[in-house]
């Protein structure tokens, strides 16, 4: 039974993986979002040291590479993404600064107050808003800075539908005012929060995903676990464009008390 269950996990997670390897990015966001965001930080040079948890296959990784000094480890917990991350890093040459390495998130390798800046698009989730904002900390200096893309409400109701879709995927969902308080709270100064515009979530995020998807049902016909994940896709992607008015991705940058 125990073996079974493994092989069905196993299963969903090599689909899960390949179907979003097809992609250049696993979250919604765009290079200018990147580059927006990358604009509030400062005091960065060639010797810093600068994580991208969650990375993926390192679409935002590459363009904040480009746009600030400093050495940039990208940490994922999907081998084969890191494969494709270290792969775009040395087509783009910039292999001697960016390097992908597979872990987790909840288990860093790093030193207290070794890293500069903590950067993660559309990830934080995966450990939760509060606890990474208050486990990471210590890993930055002080004065050191953290940058996170994370899923928030824009008004302080919405329709049961959609409360309920997210309930189910990401309770930790919350008002933008809270979200602030909460990294006020972790011990950052909030210096930056804006809301990223919707092109992040259909050109750069659900766009491609259209093509990525006709592939895959060719590729598994018939297979109900692949057939579901496409489901699922396409049934978030219409949870979106009907409600985007009241959710978003809003990016948050504080700097470390
Ligand atoms: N930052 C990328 C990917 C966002 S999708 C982008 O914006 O395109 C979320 C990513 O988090 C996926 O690549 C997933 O593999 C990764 N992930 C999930 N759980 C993780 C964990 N515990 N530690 C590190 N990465 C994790």
């Amino acid at each position: 039974m125990s073996n079974q269950t493994i092989t069905i996990h196993d299963f969903e997670f090599q689909l899960i993986c390949e179907y979003f390897s097809q992609v250049e990015r696993q979250g919604p966001g765009s290079p200018e979002m990147t580059i927006k965001a990358a604009s509030f930080i400062d005091n960065m040079n060639p010797d810093s040291k600068i994580v991208d948890l969650g990375c993926g296959t390192g679409g935002q990784t590459m363009i904040l590479a480009q746009n600030l000094p400093g050495n940039i480890t990208g940490i994922d917990l999907f081998p084969k993404f890191i494969d494709i991350f270290n792969n775009n890093s040395k087509q783009l040459a910039l292999e001697e600064r960016v390097k992908g390495v597979t872990g987790s998130m909840d288990n860093l390798p790093f030193k207290e107050e070794e890293l500069d800046l903590i950067w993660s698009e559309g990830a934080i989730y995966n450990i939760g808003f509060e606890r990474g904002l208050k486990e990471w900390r210590k890993y930055l200096k002080k004065g050191g800075y953290i940058a996170v893309s994370e899923a928030s409400w824009f008004t302080p109701d919405r329709p049961s539908e959609i409360e309920a879709f997210w309930m189910n995927s990401y309770d930790q969902i919350d008002t933008i005012p809270n979200k602030v308080m909460q990294m006020q709270s972790a011990g950052y100064v909030p210096v930056a929060t804006f809301i990223i515009p919707e092109n992040c979530w259909t050109d750069h995020f659900y766009v491609p995903q259209s093509e990525a998807q006709r592939k895959f049902l060719e590729k598994y016909r018939g297979e109900r676990k692949a057939e579901m994940l496409i489901e699922e896709m396409i049934f978030e992607e219409k949870m979106y464009n009907t409600y985007k008015e009241f959710y978003g991705y809003v990016f948050y940058i504080g700097k470390r008390i």
